[in-house]
Protein backbone atom coordinates (compact mmCIF):
# COMPACT_ATOMS: atom_id res chain seq x y z
CA UNK A 1 0.00 0.00 0.00
CA UNK A 2 1.17 3.51 -0.84
CA UNK A 3 1.01 5.93 1.67
CA UNK A 4 2.04 9.52 2.12
CA UNK A 5 4.87 10.58 4.71
CA UNK A 6 7.60 13.20 5.28
CA UNK A 7 11.56 12.07 4.84
CA UNK A 8 14.82 12.96 3.96
CA UNK A 9 16.80 11.51 0.24
CA UNK A 10 20.27 12.77 1.72
CA UNK A 11 21.99 14.22 4.99
CA UNK A 12 22.35 17.73 3.61
CA UNK A 13 18.62 17.80 1.91
CA UNK A 14 15.48 19.03 4.00
CA UNK A 15 12.81 16.73 4.29
CA UNK A 16 10.14 16.66 1.68
CA UNK A 17 6.43 14.71 0.85
CA UNK A 18 7.54 11.35 -0.45
CA UNK A 19 5.18 7.88 -1.50
CA UNK A 20 6.42 5.14 0.50
CA UNK A 21 5.02 1.72 0.46
CA UNK A 22 3.61 -0.43 3.60
CA UNK A 23 3.62 -4.36 3.40
CA UNK A 24 -0.18 -5.62 3.79
CA UNK A 25 -0.44 -6.33 7.47
CA UNK A 26 0.72 -10.17 8.10
CA UNK A 27 -1.12 -12.70 10.20
CA UNK A 28 0.25 -10.75 13.30
CA UNK A 29 0.35 -7.43 12.52
CA UNK A 30 -1.55 -4.19 13.47
CA UNK A 31 -2.27 -1.87 10.40
CA UNK A 32 -2.13 1.43 12.04
CA UNK A 33 -3.28 4.84 11.00
CA UNK A 34 -0.92 7.60 12.38
CA UNK A 35 -2.74 10.59 14.21
CA UNK A 36 0.37 12.20 14.97
CA UNK A 37 3.94 12.28 15.70
CA UNK A 38 6.04 13.56 18.04
CA UNK A 39 9.75 14.66 16.86
CA UNK A 40 12.46 13.16 19.00
CA UNK A 41 16.40 14.98 18.54
CA UNK A 42 17.29 11.40 17.36
CA UNK A 43 15.18 11.71 14.34
CA UNK A 44 17.58 14.56 13.47
CA UNK A 45 20.73 13.14 14.31
CA UNK A 46 19.46 10.20 12.00
CA UNK A 47 17.34 12.66 9.37
CA UNK A 48 21.16 14.55 8.99
CA UNK A 49 23.27 11.49 9.33
CA UNK A 50 24.61 12.86 11.91
CA UNK A 51 25.59 9.52 13.92
CA UNK A 52 26.42 7.73 10.44
CA UNK A 53 25.24 4.93 9.21
CA UNK A 54 21.83 6.67 7.92
CA UNK A 55 20.11 4.52 5.16
CA UNK A 56 17.92 7.13 2.51
CA UNK A 57 15.46 7.78 2.05
CA UNK A 58 14.97 8.21 5.70
CA UNK A 59 11.60 8.63 7.37
CA UNK A 60 12.07 9.27 11.41
CA UNK A 61 9.82 9.04 14.21
CA UNK A 62 9.61 6.85 16.90
CA UNK A 63 6.76 8.58 19.02
CA UNK A 64 3.70 7.05 16.83
CA UNK A 65 -0.16 7.85 18.31
CA UNK A 66 -3.09 6.35 16.29
CA UNK A 67 -5.86 4.48 15.24
CA UNK A 68 -5.76 0.37 14.48
CA UNK A 69 -7.34 0.28 10.70
CA UNK A 70 -6.30 -3.55 10.20
CA UNK A 71 -5.30 -6.83 12.12
CA UNK A 72 -3.86 -9.91 10.65
CA UNK A 73 -5.69 -12.80 11.14
CA UNK A 74 -3.85 -13.95 14.27
CA UNK A 75 -3.91 -11.03 16.12
CA UNK A 76 -6.83 -10.76 19.48
CA UNK A 77 -6.28 -8.01 21.70
CA UNK A 78 -6.30 -5.35 18.84
CA UNK A 79 -9.23 -4.27 16.73
CA UNK A 80 -10.16 -1.76 14.61
CA UNK A 81 -10.50 1.69 15.89
CA UNK A 82 -7.88 0.78 18.77
CA UNK A 83 -6.30 3.42 19.88
CA UNK A 84 -2.39 2.37 19.93
CA UNK A 85 1.36 3.62 20.36
CA UNK A 86 4.55 2.42 18.53
CA UNK A 87 7.65 3.49 20.43
CA UNK A 88 11.32 2.71 19.52
CA UNK A 89 11.36 -0.45 18.93
CA UNK A 90 9.36 -2.80 15.79
CA UNK A 91 11.43 -5.74 16.08
CA UNK A 92 13.63 -8.08 18.49
CA UNK A 93 15.16 -11.63 18.49
CA UNK A 94 12.52 -12.65 20.83
CA UNK A 95 14.95 -15.70 22.51
CA UNK A 96 17.66 -14.10 23.96
CA UNK A 97 18.24 -13.53 27.81
CA UNK A 98 17.29 -9.99 27.29
CA UNK A 99 14.08 -10.80 24.94
CA UNK A 100 12.69 -13.38 27.69
CA UNK A 101 12.84 -11.01 30.46
CA UNK A 102 11.19 -8.06 28.31
CA UNK A 103 14.26 -6.02 28.06
CA UNK A 104 13.83 -6.04 23.99
CA UNK A 105 16.00 -2.55 23.92
CA UNK A 106 18.91 -4.25 24.69
CA UNK A 107 18.14 -7.38 22.70
CA UNK A 108 21.83 -9.46 22.11
CA UNK A 109 20.87 -9.96 18.62
CA UNK A 110 20.13 -6.46 18.36
CA UNK A 111 16.67 -4.75 18.13
CA UNK A 112 15.23 -3.48 15.13
CA UNK A 113 14.38 0.19 15.91
CA UNK A 114 11.31 2.28 13.89
CA UNK A 115 13.22 4.08 11.45
CA UNK A 116 16.59 3.00 9.91
CA UNK A 117 16.60 -0.48 11.06
CA UNK A 118 16.87 -4.24 9.28
CA UNK A 119 13.82 -5.14 7.34
CA UNK A 120 12.60 -7.61 4.84
CA UNK A 121 9.89 -4.58 3.39
CA UNK A 122 11.12 -2.45 0.81
CA UNK A 123 13.87 -0.22 0.48
CA UNK A 124 15.13 -2.43 3.34
CA UNK A 125 15.05 -0.58 6.12
CA UNK A 126 12.37 0.55 8.18
CA UNK A 127 10.42 3.88 7.50
CA UNK A 128 9.28 5.39 11.08
CA UNK A 129 5.75 7.74 11.64
CA UNK A 130 6.15 10.67 9.75
CA UNK A 131 3.82 8.82 7.90
CA UNK A 132 -0.12 8.81 7.35
CA UNK A 133 0.12 4.48 8.22
CA UNK A 134 2.37 1.86 9.47
CA UNK A 135 2.41 -1.82 10.03
CA UNK A 136 4.12 -3.19 12.97
CA UNK A 137 4.50 -6.95 14.49
CA UNK A 138 1.52 -6.83 17.11
CA UNK A 139 3.98 -7.19 19.98
CA UNK A 140 5.46 -3.81 19.54
CA UNK A 141 2.19 -2.20 19.55
CA UNK A 142 1.15 -0.25 23.05
CA UNK A 143 -2.66 0.39 24.39
CA UNK A 144 -3.36 3.56 24.95
CA UNK A 145 -6.03 4.71 27.71
CA UNK A 146 -5.74 8.52 27.69
CA UNK A 147 -8.57 10.29 25.95
CA UNK A 148 -8.80 11.60 22.39
CA UNK A 149 -8.40 14.90 22.77
CA UNK A 150 -4.89 14.12 24.98
CA UNK A 151 -3.68 11.91 21.98
CA UNK A 152 -1.04 14.33 20.41
CA UNK A 153 0.43 15.08 23.95
CA UNK A 154 0.48 11.23 24.78
CA UNK A 155 3.15 10.57 21.48
CA UNK A 156 6.05 12.27 23.16
CA UNK A 157 5.36 9.19 25.80
CA UNK A 158 6.71 6.84 23.72
CA UNK A 159 10.23 7.72 23.62
CA UNK A 160 10.84 10.47 25.80
CA UNK A 161 9.07 9.27 28.64
CA UNK A 162 9.56 5.48 28.74
CA UNK A 163 13.05 6.66 28.32
CA UNK A 164 12.71 8.03 31.82
CA UNK A 165 10.24 6.25 33.58
CA UNK A 166 12.75 3.22 32.81
CA UNK A 167 15.58 4.22 34.78
CA UNK A 168 12.88 6.04 37.80
CA UNK A 169 11.53 2.50 38.20
CA UNK A 170 15.06 0.60 37.87
CA UNK A 171 16.40 2.49 40.88
CA UNK A 172 13.15 2.24 42.58
CA UNK A 173 12.52 5.98 42.83
CA UNK A 174 9.56 7.21 45.19
CA UNK A 175 8.20 8.63 48.08
CA UNK A 176 11.21 9.62 49.92
CA UNK A 177 13.90 9.22 47.24
CA UNK A 178 15.61 12.91 46.87
CA UNK A 179 15.53 13.31 42.66
CA UNK A 180 17.94 15.45 40.73
CA UNK A 181 16.74 15.99 37.05
CA UNK A 182 19.39 17.79 34.98
CA UNK A 183 18.58 19.50 31.47
CA UNK A 184 14.75 20.54 31.01
CA UNK A 185 13.59 19.69 27.74
CA UNK A 186 12.06 17.20 26.10
CA UNK A 187 13.42 14.20 28.31
CA UNK A 188 14.01 16.32 31.25
CA UNK A 189 10.18 17.64 31.37
CA UNK A 190 9.17 14.51 31.35
CA UNK A 191 11.20 13.41 34.20
CA UNK A 192 10.15 15.64 36.39
CA UNK A 193 6.22 15.02 36.07
CA UNK A 194 7.15 11.23 36.44
CA UNK A 195 9.38 11.74 39.23
CA UNK A 196 7.40 14.21 40.84
CA UNK A 197 4.15 11.60 40.04
CA UNK A 198 6.01 8.94 41.87
CA UNK A 199 6.15 10.93 45.40
CA UNK A 200 9.91 11.72 45.10
CA UNK A 201 11.11 15.48 46.25
CA UNK A 202 11.97 16.70 42.55
CA UNK A 203 15.32 18.95 42.18
CA UNK A 204 15.39 20.02 38.54
CA UNK A 205 18.79 21.45 37.68
CA UNK A 206 18.87 24.37 34.87
CA UNK A 207 21.31 26.39 33.08
CA UNK A 208 19.27 29.58 32.80
CA UNK A 209 17.46 31.74 35.40
CA UNK A 210 14.59 31.99 33.54
CA UNK A 211 13.25 27.91 33.61
CA UNK A 212 12.91 28.66 36.93
CA UNK A 213 9.25 29.38 36.91
CA UNK A 214 8.76 27.09 33.82
CA UNK A 215 10.56 24.10 36.18
CA UNK A 216 8.26 24.63 39.10
CA UNK A 217 4.80 24.48 37.01
CA UNK A 218 6.12 20.98 35.70
CA UNK A 219 5.96 19.88 39.38
CA UNK A 220 9.98 20.67 40.46
CA UNK A 221 9.98 20.71 44.32
CA UNK A 222 13.38 23.00 43.73
CA UNK A 223 15.05 24.12 41.07
CA UNK A 224 18.57 24.44 41.24
CA UNK A 225 20.60 26.50 38.53
CA UNK A 226 23.98 24.74 37.60
CA UNK A 227 26.12 27.70 37.04
CA UNK A 228 25.59 29.06 40.71
CA UNK A 229 28.19 27.11 42.49
CA UNK A 230 26.96 28.41 45.93
CA UNK A 231 23.65 26.71 44.83
CA UNK A 232 24.69 23.60 43.91
CA UNK A 233 26.88 23.73 47.12
CA UNK A 234 24.04 23.39 49.15
CA UNK A 235 22.70 20.37 48.11
CA UNK A 236 25.69 18.74 48.34
CA UNK A 237 25.79 14.62 49.26
CA UNK A 238 22.01 15.20 49.39
CA UNK A 239 20.65 12.88 46.10
CA UNK A 240 19.68 9.46 46.27
CA UNK A 241 19.42 9.45 42.47
CA UNK A 242 20.16 11.83 39.78
CA UNK A 243 18.73 11.72 36.10
CA UNK A 244 20.83 13.19 33.51
CA UNK A 245 18.85 14.03 30.40
CA UNK A 246 21.63 16.47 28.94
CA UNK A 247 23.88 15.38 25.96
CA UNK A 248 26.06 17.86 25.78
CA UNK A 249 29.04 17.30 26.71
CA UNK A 250 29.80 18.31 30.27
CA UNK A 251 31.88 17.46 33.25
CA UNK A 252 29.96 15.20 35.45
CA UNK A 253 31.69 15.84 38.75
CA UNK A 254 29.53 18.92 39.34
CA UNK A 255 26.55 16.37 39.98
CA UNK A 256 28.63 13.02 41.61
CA UNK A 257 29.40 15.22 44.23
CA UNK A 258 25.73 15.77 45.19
CA UNK A 259 25.23 12.42 45.58
CA UNK A 260 24.69 10.48 48.57
CA UNK A 261 26.84 7.30 49.33
CA UNK A 262 25.68 4.52 46.93
CA UNK A 263 23.79 7.10 44.90
CA UNK A 264 23.36 7.50 41.19
CA UNK A 265 23.13 9.23 38.66
CA UNK A 266 22.07 7.86 35.27
CA UNK A 267 23.31 8.73 31.71
CA UNK A 268 20.66 8.69 29.00
CA UNK A 269 21.73 11.60 26.24
CA UNK A 270 24.63 10.45 24.36
CA UNK A 271 27.11 12.99 23.73
CA UNK A 272 28.76 13.89 20.26
CA UNK A 273 32.02 14.27 22.10
CA UNK A 274 32.82 12.34 25.24
CA UNK A 275 32.15 13.99 28.76
CA UNK A 276 35.74 14.93 30.32
CA UNK A 277 36.50 11.73 32.65
CA UNK A 278 34.63 12.15 35.81
CA UNK A 279 36.99 11.86 38.94
CA UNK A 280 37.07 8.19 39.72
CA UNK A 281 38.03 9.66 43.77
CA UNK A 282 34.70 11.07 43.48
CA UNK A 283 32.76 7.61 43.37
CA UNK A 284 35.16 5.46 45.15
CA UNK A 285 34.70 7.85 48.75
CA UNK A 286 31.52 7.25 48.54
CA UNK A 287 30.50 4.47 46.90
CA UNK A 288 28.61 6.86 44.27
CA UNK A 289 27.71 4.93 40.82
CA UNK A 290 27.34 6.75 37.39
CA UNK A 291 25.17 4.39 35.06
CA UNK A 292 23.31 4.64 31.37
CA UNK A 293 19.51 3.96 30.62
CA UNK A 294 17.84 2.58 27.29
CA UNK A 295 14.64 3.46 26.37
CA UNK A 296 12.74 0.86 28.10
CA UNK A 297 11.15 -2.63 26.64
CA UNK A 298 7.61 -3.43 25.39
CA UNK A 299 6.38 -4.48 29.18
CA UNK A 300 7.43 -1.50 30.83
CA UNK A 301 6.51 1.02 28.26
CA UNK A 302 2.97 -0.24 28.45
CA UNK A 303 3.61 -0.28 32.42
CA UNK A 304 4.42 3.75 31.57
CA UNK A 305 1.42 4.55 29.38
CA UNK A 306 -1.09 3.09 32.46
CA UNK A 307 0.66 5.11 34.78
CA UNK A 308 0.57 8.45 32.85
CA UNK A 309 -3.22 7.13 31.81
CA UNK A 310 -3.91 7.37 35.85
CA UNK A 311 -2.11 10.07 36.51
CA UNK A 312 -3.35 12.16 33.90
CA UNK A 313 0.57 13.17 32.42
CA UNK A 314 1.00 13.96 29.17
CA UNK A 315 3.86 15.82 27.48
CA UNK A 316 4.05 19.85 26.94
CA UNK A 317 3.86 20.30 22.95
CA UNK A 318 4.01 22.53 19.82
CA UNK A 319 1.83 21.06 17.02
CA UNK A 320 3.25 21.45 13.86
CA UNK A 321 2.31 20.51 10.15
CA UNK A 322 4.77 18.07 8.51
CA UNK A 323 6.15 20.49 6.33
CA UNK A 324 7.76 22.96 9.55
CA UNK A 325 10.02 20.03 9.98
CA UNK A 326 13.13 21.38 8.91
CA UNK A 327 12.10 24.41 11.06
CA UNK A 328 11.14 22.75 13.88
CA UNK A 329 14.49 20.89 13.58
CA UNK A 330 16.51 24.44 13.97
CA UNK A 331 14.60 25.33 16.86
CA UNK A 332 15.21 22.27 18.66
CA UNK A 333 19.45 22.46 18.05
CA UNK A 334 18.81 25.99 19.56
CA UNK A 335 16.56 24.56 22.31
CA UNK A 336 13.42 26.89 21.43
CA UNK A 337 10.07 24.30 22.04
CA UNK A 338 8.52 23.56 24.97
CA UNK A 339 9.22 20.80 25.38
CA UNK A 340 8.34 18.25 22.45
CA UNK A 341 7.31 18.96 18.95
CA UNK A 342 4.73 16.58 17.84
CA UNK A 343 3.54 16.61 13.50
CA UNK A 344 -0.20 16.40 12.96
CA UNK A 345 0.04 13.94 10.50
CA UNK A 346 -3.39 14.79 8.76
CA UNK A 347 -0.89 17.36 7.25
CA UNK A 348 0.67 15.03 4.88
CA UNK A 349 -2.08 14.41 2.81
CA UNK A 350 -1.65 18.47 1.75
ZN1 LIG B 1 13.55 9.21 20.55
ZN1 LIG C 1 16.66 -10.72 21.66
Amino acid sequence: MTTKAYGAHAADKPLQSIDIERRAPGPQDVQIDIAYCGVCHSDLHTARSEWGGTLYPCVPGHEIVGHVSAVGSEVSGFKVGDTVGVGCLVGSCQHCAACDEGLEQYCENGFVGTYNGPTADAPGHTLGGYSQCIVVDKKFVLKIRHSESQLAAVAPLLCAGITTYSPLRHWKVGPGSKVGVVGIGGLGHMGVKLAHAMGAHVVAFTTSDNKRRAALDLGADEVVVSRNADEMKAHANSFDFILNTVAASHSLDAFTSLLKRDGTMVLVGVPEHPHPSPSVANLIFKRRNIAGSLIGGIAETQEMLDFCADKGIVSDIEMIPAQKIDEAYDRMVKGDVKYRFVIDNASLAK
